[in-house]
């Protein structure tokens, strides 16, 4: 601890009143939360006492290696660092019974939620298209995230919002049959317990006696309530944050939770941090002169004794094959010429698609690197529905499979049906297929629903059986025949070039899994241990997250909060990539600033820009524009390359800026 500042020292004392820590990017945020979890166990607080939270996994296995640090395994035995979500699920695990679910809580994904949004929508019965059913899970989980209860939407629901409200009401009915929760559901659940049982908020408030959030600015009003909650009337927590760093207001994120803090808790303290201890002097410049373009509620200032540093260079290229080519090569020989290590840079941007063109380009010149947080292979829905359709063949007892598949593509299986069953299913305690076969439920559906839930688990059982007997994989060829997957992928999807790339992917799994079964020593592997298998690489594949080795990080703006590389690329900028054409649309261009603010300040020694003047999208070769955020640099402390493609005036300005700035600087 001795080297930290005195605001900081301050900040990890403070344990006897609620305290806020707002500050700028790389001031040593985060650092307060370690260096104070490691303080409290060294004041007598024993680690299992204590819970850090923060938005990514990443973030938060980052803050576990920096604790680890600076306790040993004993002091921090039981300590709890995780995301806010993976907290709310440890806390639906551990009180299942009192919110009435059973043990194995199965949580849904984005694309489940959408499939079961649509069997609802029309119940199931009409196809409905595909903006519609997104906007209705948009609506849904900002409620979620405002902190509002189906009841409530609906008796506040207007001409506008009523079928939305509806749907809410008729989604959470089944997802609870279903026993499954969604991701927004994590964090609301946890905080409806808490209202309804004060004994049940008792222990719990007595097993976390000190909760430290990291990221504050990015909180929702549901995990507000839920830091509130535990945090209880004593107001035993450290927040730390940057409301310049807020980037999740899509998501329900409330920067004023900042001011709301305040007005909560009379005795807040709040501790303002000013020196950056992460990058170069102008680095932290062109931050801040980029964001002194948005308002501000709170005064911050920023300072760095690490250097001034070489001005940020802007790379033109001609279009993003060569803007991935030129990285690459830059990123080769810059490591080449300054030693270092491939970990040393990262490449960012705004959206993910964005990221195929460098995984390529790194590829063919074996640099190693690593995408975080984007869609692993199997994250793609196309991929997790046939893998569903071989784990049910494999395993009829699958109720998370089951629940994906039994209407993609769609057999006119109402979603009445489906809570029917799944209500019935519960209470039996038997799987959703083996209670179809069951008279029981059968007298509660309608004939038509009987017989096609009946022919979906015979056809099930048939194609299982065969699959065993006969060659594997024509059976699974055929499987994709019969259930019309690529005509299903094409009506679901929002462009023929996508639709055209899922099924790609589908080939591309079956010719893997062939492979692995042909691998395999001692002959034959049967199906199912090859599925056991592949979930498993799926597993390990999402651990291998955590020992990156030297690999060049990939990763968007959004996923690089909290992190730090000392050299940056942040690629393409470009008006409708950052800011995000959406956000130009919405004007909501601050948010986009906030974006840019973060991927500048996760740079230490350099931080280089890129844009394209052309670059395909949707297929199409379009002409792009460099971003607007570029012009609100300070010019003097940018370096353009390849000048000529710029308007002659504006080079001629620039050119008068940089003398004058040379000039400043001989003065
Ligand atoms: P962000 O807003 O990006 O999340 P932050 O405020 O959380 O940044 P940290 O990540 O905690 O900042 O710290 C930035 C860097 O500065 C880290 O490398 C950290 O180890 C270092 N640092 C923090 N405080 C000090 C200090 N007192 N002396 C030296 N280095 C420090
Ligand atoms: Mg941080």
């Amino acid at each position: 601890m001795a080297k930290l500042n005195p605001q900081q020292l301050a900040a990890v004392k403070t344990i006897d009143r609620p305290l806020l820590v707002l500050a700028g990017a790389g001031s040593g945020k985060t650092r307060v939360i370690t260096e104070k979890i490691a303080y409290l166990v060294q004041q007598g607080t024993s680690a299992r006492n204590i819970a850090a939270v923060t938005f990514t996994n990443k973030a938060a296995r980052e803050m576990k290696e920096r604790v680890a640090r600076l306790l040993d395994d004993s002091q921090s035995k039981g300590l709890r660092v995780s995301t806010f979500h993976s907290l709310g699920l440890d806390i639906l695990r551990k009180e299942h019974k009192t919110l009435g679910y059973k043990s194995a809580i199965t949580l849904f994904d984005e694309q489940d939620k959408l499939s079961l949004l649509r069997s609802l929508i029309n119940h199931g019965l009409k196809d409905c298209d595909i903006d519609a059913v997104e906007s209705y899970n948009r609506q849904i989980g900002q409620w979620k995230n405002a902190f509002v209860t189906p009841e409530q939407a609906l008796s506040n629901a207007d001409h506008e919002t009523l079928a939305a409200a509806r749907l809410y009401v008729d989604f959470n009915r089944s997802l609870k049959a279903y026993n499954a929760v969604d991701f927004d559901d994590l964090i609301l659940l946890p905080v409806l317990l808490f209202q309804q049982h004060p004994e049940i908020l008792e222990k719990w408030q007595n097993r976390i006696r000190y909760l430290l959030v990291d990221e504050y600015q990015d909180t929702n009003i549901t995990q507000y309530q839920l830091v509130r909650l535990l945090a209880g009337n004593l107001g035993r927590f450290t927040v730390v944050g940057d409301d310049d760093q807020s980037i999740y207001a899509w998501r329900g994120a409330q920067p004023e939770n900042l001011s709301q803090l305040q007005k909560d808790y009379g005795r807040l303290q709040v501790i303002k941090l000013e020196q950056n201890y992460r990058s170069a002097g102008r680095i932290l410049k062109v931050a801040n002169q980029l964001i002194a373009n948005n308002p501000h509620t709170f005064d911050k200032k920023l300072w760095s004794n690490l250097g001034f540093g070489e001005p940020l260079r802007v790379l033109s290229h001609k279009n993003d094959i060569t803007e991935a080519k030129q990285i690459v090569s830059e990123i080769i020989h810059h490591k080449f010429r300054h030693g270092g290590s491939y970990a040393d840079y990262a490449i960012l941007y705004r959206g993910n698609h964005q990221s195929r063109l460098f995984e390529r380009g790194l590829r063919e010149n074996n640099v190693p690197y690593f995408i975080s947080g984007s869609t692993s292979f199997f994250a793609y829905s196309e991929i997790k529905d046939i893998l569903a359709y071989l784990r049910l063949f494999v395993n009829h007892e699958d109720d998370a499979a089951f629940l994906r598949i039994i209407n993609t593509p769609r057999r006119e299986i109402g979603p009445s049906t489906l809570e029917t069953l799944g209500d019935y299913a519960n209470q039996r305690h038997v799987s959703l297929f083996a209670a179809c076969s069951e008279f029981g439920l059968q007298q509660r559906l309608a004939e038509k629903a009987v017989q096609r839930l009946q022919r979906f688990c015979h056809w099930v059982s048939d194609t299982a059986e065969r699959i065993e007997r006969e060659d594997t994989f024509a059976v699974i060829d055929e499987v994709i025949q019969q259930i019309n997957y690529e005509q299903w992928l094409q009506e679901n999807s929002k462009t023929p070039a996508s639709a055209e790339r899922k099924i790609s992917n589908v080939y591309e799994l079956i010719d893997w899994l062939k492979r692995i079964a042909g691998n395999e020593q001692g002959g034959e592997k049967s199906l199912a241990e090859i599925i056991s298998k592949v979930l498993l690489m799926d597993i390990l594949e999402r651990n291998q997250e955590q020992e990156a080795g030297d690999q060049v990080s990939l990763m968007t703006l959004h996923a690089s909060k909290g992190l730090e590389f000392p050299h940056v690329f942040l690629i393409g900028m470009e008006e409708n990539l950052l800011p995000h054409q959406n956000s130009i649309e919405t004007d909501n261009i601050e948010e986009e600033r906030r974006l840019a603010y973060v991927g500048i300040t996760r740079a230490q020694k350099s931080c280089t820009f890129s844009y394209c003047t052309h670059r395909k999208r949707y297929g199409e070769m379009t002409e792009c524009e460099p971003s607007r955020f570029l012009n609100e640099l300070p010019e003097g402390d940018l370096e353009w390359a390849n000048k000529k493609q710029l308007d002659p005036e504006v080079v001629k300005e620039r050119g008068k800026a940089s003398l004058a700035h040379l000039k400043n600087m001989l003065a």
